[in-house]
């Protein structure tokens, strides 16, 4: 591994990217490198002092310049991340409203999706 490299992309994080929850800076300490595929790409989880929220972080180093780029990985796109931002968050109730629901639940998702009892309690 490219040592050197590794710290750049690390010191890149910790001055550029800042925590999508709290907007805190990370710290070299708490950015860890997961993966790195080839010399170019890099992804990295870092843990966010303040709120201890987790990010899923892939940088990028162009091979024209040597310049870093860093964007959030994850599943959600940007429209489904700013939908499930105005959702509360879930709490315990919740959990025991899903828990109750699946001992119940006999696996048939077809005959649940056409009763429309899988739309979202608060939708
Ligand atoms: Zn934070």
């Amino acid at each position: 591994m490219d040592e050197s490299t590794s710290e750049r992309v690390v010191r890149f994080l910790v001055d550029h990217a800042r925590c999508n929850q709290c907007r805190g800076a990370y710290h070299v300490e708490n950015v860890h490198v997961l993966h790195q595929s080839g010399d170019r790409i890099w992804d990295l989880a870092a843990v966010c002092e303040q709120c201890y929220g987790l990010a899923l972080i892939r940088a990028v180093v162009k091979s024209e310049d040597g310049q870093i780029h860093t964007e959030p990985v994850g599943e959600l796109s940007n429209a489904e991340l700013r939908r499930f931002d105005r959702l509360r968050p879930i709490d315990r109730d919740d959990v025991l409203d899903a828990t109750a629901f699946l001992s119940d639940f006999d696996g048939d998702f077809e005959r649940l999706f056409q009763s429309g009892e899988a739309d979202g309690v608060d939708a």
